[in-house]
């Protein structure tokens, strides 16, 4: 279905607020099956946005509009949507109701005002919103739809979610089935680069990528008259993808690396420990975040300074002779780490965060020890001429996929 997004709001056209819900509502449409074709913004003004309504609906099939359904003077999306079509606005006794309850539920007085909310244009379909006042609907006429939602990104999607969605699913003719395959170690581009043979020409099932930070997501989408055709196409393509650039993949289910690290060290009956200087505890934290973590971590060292490194067993002539920013004194770390807690891996990192360089080094300068079994060692992470800012969830992803590598080399 051709689809127009119109969010209302003078705000928005002042740049007062980022028009965020027109974000969610093309992913979410788009993920869906709907072609969403246009994005419009339109101020408070009832002459404009009745203009849009109108060219909205001539143009596409289902028009979603977003704000302007509160109880003020100048919120107009509701009247304007009646009177484009010609339907009288009727008192709805459910809204009305709900609003009453919304209201003695907070145990406050309803400003009468209010109930202007309750009225919705004769024919509509309502949908009753529990997470605040205004409630949305959906206008069908000659097989075009209009749908109005709230404007506060809570309201709509939690009414997109309870109303919008299970509504619109009777319009989409074709089932979507889709995964998220998670990546680390490869660029967007280099990967997009590899994935060239299958995303060139191929319209179903679609590959797309995503960069974060450190880290590359890929989606394969298809959709199909049903849901097993769909899921069909989708694992067939993935069988393709994981031939050409299996070696980069940590998840096939849209898992954060620290949810797999942790899942593989439960499944091994591993126990592991960090030594942590320049990062000061991020890669335990991260490792204690998932559920369930405290099987497999049960110590974690923060050695920030010199004295805390010899402290925890790291010879203090590895550190004179090499220097602390170094890979023996990292393999230290992680050794030292290792025996203190009975851990079976340890990984420790210690680096010059900068900004400035310090005892001859470049500021950005790391390494990443690890013991695991009778194998120790070290990576080095970051020598980068022009480094200014300690990438924290860079560093963290670079220990999680030393672990990681690791783990799996098992
Ligand atoms: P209310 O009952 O709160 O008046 P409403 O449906 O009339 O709801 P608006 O008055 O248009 O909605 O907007 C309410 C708030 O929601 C605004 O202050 C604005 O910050 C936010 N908002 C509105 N539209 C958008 C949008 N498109 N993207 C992000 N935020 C928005
Ligand atoms: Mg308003």
């Amino acid at each position: 279905m051709k689809t127009s997004i119109i969010a209302v709001g003078t705000e928005l056209l002042f740049g007062q607020t980022v028009n965020t819900n027109a974000t969610y509502l093309s992913k979410n449409l788009n993920l869906m099956g709907f072609d969403v074709m246009y994005h419009f913004v339109v101020g408070d003004n009832p002459a404009r946005l009745r203009e849009k309504i109108g060219q909205a609906y001539e143009d596409t099939d289902l028009v979603i509009l977003t704000g302007g359904l509160g109880p003020t003077q100048d919120d107009l999306t509701k009247e304007m949507v009646a009177d484009y079509f010609g339907a009288e606005m009727y008192f709805d006794e459910r809204a009305a109701d709900e609003i009453r309850a919304f209201y003695a539920s907070r145990g406050g007085k309803m400003p009468e005002n209010n109930l202007k909310q309750a009225y919705l244009p004769e024919g509509c379909t309502p949908l009753y919103n529990a997470s605040g006042t205004a409630p949305g609907f959906a206008y069908e006429k000659n097989g075009k739809v209009v749908m109005c939602f709230p404007g506060p990104p809570r309201e709509l999607k939690w009414l997109f979610e309870n109303g919008g969605r299970q509504y619109l699913e009777q319009f989409m003719d074709k089932k979507m089935y889709y995964k998220v395959i998670r990546t680390i170690g490869r660029g967007e581009s280099d990967l997009e680069m590899d994935l060239m043979p299958l995303i060139d020409g191929q319209t179903d099932p679609t590959i797309a990528t995503y960069a974060k930070e450190g880290e590359c997501t890929i989606r394969i989408a298809s959709q199909r008259d049903t849901i097993e055709e769909a899921r069909a196409a989708v694992d067939e393509m993935i069988l393709k993808v994981n031939e050409l650039i299996g070696e980069y993949i940590y998840s096939y289910d849209d898992e954060e690396l620290d949810e797999v690290v942790v899942r593989l060290l439960k499944e091994k009956h591993l126990k592991i420990t960090s030594a942590e200087s320049a990062t000061a505890g991020l890669f335990a934290s991260s490792i204690a975040e998932v559920p369930g973590a405290s099987e497999s971590l049960r110590y974690a060292y923060v050695t920030y300074s010199n004295e805390a490194k010899i402290a925890l067993g790291v010879p203090a002539e590895t550190i004179d002779t090499y220097g602390v920013v170094s890979p023996q004194t990292a393999e230290a770390m992680a050794l030292a780490a290792k025996a203190a807690s009975g851990a079976d891996m340890a990984i420790s990192v210690t680096g010059f965060a900068g900004p400035e360089a310090d005892e001859g080094h470049e500021a950005g300068e790391a390494h990443i020890g690890y013991a695991f079994g009778d194998k120790s060692g070290s990576v080095p992470v970051f020598t980068h001429r022009n480094f200014r800012n300690w990438n924290r969830n860079y560093f963290r992803l670079r220990m999680l996929r030393t672990a990681y590598q690791l783990l799996t080399a098992e």
